[in-house]
């Protein structure tokens, strides 16, 4: 959101769907922030901001745009903080915008699995509806290479654990996040994954450099083979083919993706893989950054 009078500590990072929410910076940085891939919030040393910081600036703008109905909780991983804390925000959060509906926040698995199944309801019925996980991968071996600080089980237990408390969970994979030796095991457990939590909404985003890929190579701990454009749309045709979603909100549609893709899994599965199959059978068209997109 535009203009709102908020002195944002920057870099200041949300999903694509929270384009049209207030954010408040409950925390700042990420407390893990040792992933390889990651420079998000390597400028800042993680911080928890004072609770009277962040009610100060709720009421600053609560006149401006009571009628909210989204916030988002930043950054990296705003779950980290203790259900007493998250208790209070969202408390103030309710008090001050009658007709929010929805919060939602970046979280790692560990932050979920912290706290009880009775907390996360609680966490829930005050408006906790909605967390963003980027498990980057399935697959036991790549989360190690990349010190993701999670495994396949750990991720397992927060996301279920989520569920099942009724927050539902905004899943992520990163795209050639292996390189080409372990793009297969990668893609095929990232699915597994998957289709253990059933998660609502899932979607890839493919590995990027922002300090160079030597930079990366450096942090990588194993043999990182870069893949071509090919490459990656390959990884993407077996993690899809390897799903078995009931109905989990698809897509590949950050700029970072070759091929876009939105739809529905496990109801639009063939179509998406008709237009995977056409962009593998005609290389050219990977350039175009062509579009596959069904309503939802
Ligand atoms: S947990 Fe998320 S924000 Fe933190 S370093 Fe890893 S990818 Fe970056």
């Amino acid at each position: 959101m535009f203009g709102i009078p908020i002195e944002y500590n920057e870099p200041l990072f949300r999903p694509p769907s929270e384009a049209y929410s207030l954010i408040f910076q409950v925390t700042l940085g990420c407390s893990w922030n040792k992933c390889a891939f990651c420079e998000m919030y390597s400028s800042k040393k993680f911080k928890v901001r004072k609770f009277e910081e962040v009610k100060s600036e709720i009421k600053s703008v609560s006149n401006e745009y009571k009628d909210i109905r989204k916030v988002f909780l930043a950054d990296g991983n705003a779950m980290v903080l203790s259900s007493v804390k998250l208790m209070e925000i969202l408390s103030e959060l309710n008090f001050n915008f009658p007709k929010l509906n929805r919060v939602s926040a970046y979280a790692l698995p560990k932050d979920i699995s912290s706290k009880t199944k009775e907390e996360l309801i609680e966490l829930k019925n005050a408006g906790l509806k909605l967390l963003y996980i980027g498990i980057e991968s399935g697959d036991d071996e790549v989360l190690k290479m990349i010190n993701k600080g999670e495994t396949y089980n750990s991720t397992l237990d927060g996301l279920l654990k989520a569920r099942e408390a009724g927050i539902k969970v905004s899943v992520m994979i990163l795209n050639g996040l292996g390189g080409k030796k372990y793009s297969e095991q990668h893609a095929i457990n990232s699915a597994r994954l998957v289709n253990e939590v059933q998660p609502e909404f899932l979607s890839t985003l493919v590995l990027s450099y922002p300090y160079g890929e030597d930079h990366f190579i450096k942090k990588f701990n194993g043999d990182f083979i870069k893949m071509t454009k090919m490459d990656l749309i390959k990884e993407m045709k077996t993690l899809i083919e390897n799903t078995e979603l009931e109905n989990t909100v698809f897509r590949s549609d950050h700029a970072s993706n070759y091929l876009v893709l939105k739809g529905n899994l496990s109801r639009d599965k063939k179509e998406m893989l008709d237009k995977i199959n056409l962009v593998l059978d005609n290389p050219d068209y990977a350039d175009l950054r062509m579009e596959w997109q069904r309503g939802l």
